[in-house]
């Protein structure tokens, strides 16, 4: 890192970027020649991951920003921009998951699932935007979840924010065509992630053997599977797929 591909080097910033899927979204990006701005509710994780960018020769910077908080995020795109210039690609994988009985679910909670994973995605578009617009050149790809497509028992909360996703993306995709943006969305399934382990701790998903069972390829995904996806959807050479939704799921939802 960073191998530069020839590709140009473009301002990317990536909610989430402390961890999981967003952390080898980085990496990916970085590899591309990308300058990134790594956006997390937790601000140690988020400065880790730019130290080890730069420290392999990228140019990161880390960022504290809550993805629900609108003043938070302005301020944060702010700074991205002091600091590299204009976003040119946004990638949302900020999430937060839940299991719960249907019944079982308060409305605080609803609102709470549906605020980070669907709000705070309308948030980070709607900040990163209008430098697109400008540039007429933008790529945004958000992280939903296979639980979109199927629909969950125990996630309904977190399976509607994230169908709702999935259409905000398509919606922004019919919007922004025009201008030269892109939007496309990976919903993602079984992937081995900090909040992967931590459901499997909570009693709320199987151990890793049962969860490859349920999988046609016969086996858990792991960071870099979506981050090469997202990386190829924010690429020039995605330019002509737009509102689109890649699977990444070993075969999981056809
Ligand atoms: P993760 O918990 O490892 O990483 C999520 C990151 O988002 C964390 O660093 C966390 O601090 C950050 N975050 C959470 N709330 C935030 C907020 N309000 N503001 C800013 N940052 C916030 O999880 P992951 O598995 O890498 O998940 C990434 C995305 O992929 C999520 O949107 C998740 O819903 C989605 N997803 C993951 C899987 C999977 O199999 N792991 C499956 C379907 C969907």
């Amino acid at each position: 890192m960073p191998q530069t591909h020839g590709r140009r080097s473009r301002v990317a910033v990536v909610t989430g970027g402390a961890s999981g899927i967003g952390e080898a979204t980085c990496r990916h990006l970085a590899e591309r020649n990308h300058r990134i701005a790594v956006l997390d509710l937790d601000g140690d994780g988020a400065s880790r991951v730019a130290e080890e960018l730069r420290a392999h020769g990228g140019e990161a910077l880390g960022l504290t920003a809550d993805v629900t908080d609108r003043p938070a995020l302005d301020a944060a795109f702010a700074e991205i921009r002091a600091t590299f210039g204009p976003a040119e690609i946004l990638v949302t994988s900020a999430g937060l998951v839940a299991f719960d009985p249907f019944e079982n679910i308060t409305p605080e909670r609803w609102s709470r699932l549906i605020d980070v994973n669907l709000t705070g995605t309308f948030h980070c578009c709607q900040a990163a935007v209008p430098d697109m617009v400008a540039a007429r050149w933008g790529r945004i790809v958000t992280i939903s979840s296979s639980s979109a497509q199927r629909g969950s028992p125990t996630m309904a909360h977190y399976a509607a924010a994230k169908g709702g996703v999935i259409v905000l993306t398509k919606s922004l995709a019919r919007a922004y065509a025009p201008h030269g943006i892109t939007v496309n969305s990976i919903p993602p399934s079984g992937i081995e992630t900090p909040m992967q382990h931590r459901s499997q701790a909570e009693g709320d998903l199987p151990a890793n053997e049962v969860m490859a069972g349920t999988i046609p390829l016969g086996h858990l995904g792991t960071p870099d599977d979506i981050a090469a996806a997202a990386a190829f959807l924010t690429s020039d050479e995605a330019g002509f797929i737009t509102g689109q939704v890649l699977g990444v799921n070993g075969g999981a939802v056809l």
